[in-house]
């Protein structure tokens, strides 16, 4: 079982910024900006181009509408988007909101406390569940 599968199933804590039916988004732990999230099918599926093309779709909508809420929150110039899975073989997006491009090495990060996790991710739900219901 994946440590984020663990997370889906409250088995363990995670700063959670959102969730449907069929995918959760939470901020990552380790983040290389301030709200990096992470947008994760609650299937376990280790790939992403493993995944067919309706769940594929329907992640990287999912991810759209969590972007849209990240911007209005953190500063930053974009929200970068990357697939890895090297450390955590279960499917997710990484959303980094970046100002710089080194924001997206995965080489330098950022130190929070967390009340500064709790007090980011209560703000981009808030500002998640307030999203028209459509883009
Ligand atoms: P990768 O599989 O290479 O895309 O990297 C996995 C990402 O998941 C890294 O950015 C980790 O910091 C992050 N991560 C690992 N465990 C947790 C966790 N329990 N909660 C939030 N993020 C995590």
């Amino acid at each position: 079982m994946s440590i984020f599968t663990k997370i889906i199933n409250g088995e363990i804590p995670c700063y959670k910024i959102c969730e449907d039916k069929d995918f959760i988004a939470f901020l990552d732990i380790n983040p290389n900006a301030k709200g990096h999230t992470l947008c994760v099918p609650k299937e376990e599926i280790s790939y992403i181009f493993d995944m067919d093309d309706a769940q594929y779709l329907k992640l990287m909508q999912f991810s759209k509408r969590v972007a849209l809420a990240l911007q209005q929150v953190v500063p930053c110039k974009r929200i970068g988007v990357a697939v890895v899975g090297l450390e955590v073989p279960h499917t997710h997006v990484h959303l980094i909101p970046i100002s710089e491009m080194s924001e997206m090495t995965f080489q330098q990060k950022v130190q929070m406390t967390d009340e500064e996790f709790k007090e980011l991710a209560a703000k981009v739900h808030q500002a998640f569940i307030a999203l028209p219901s459509a883009n």
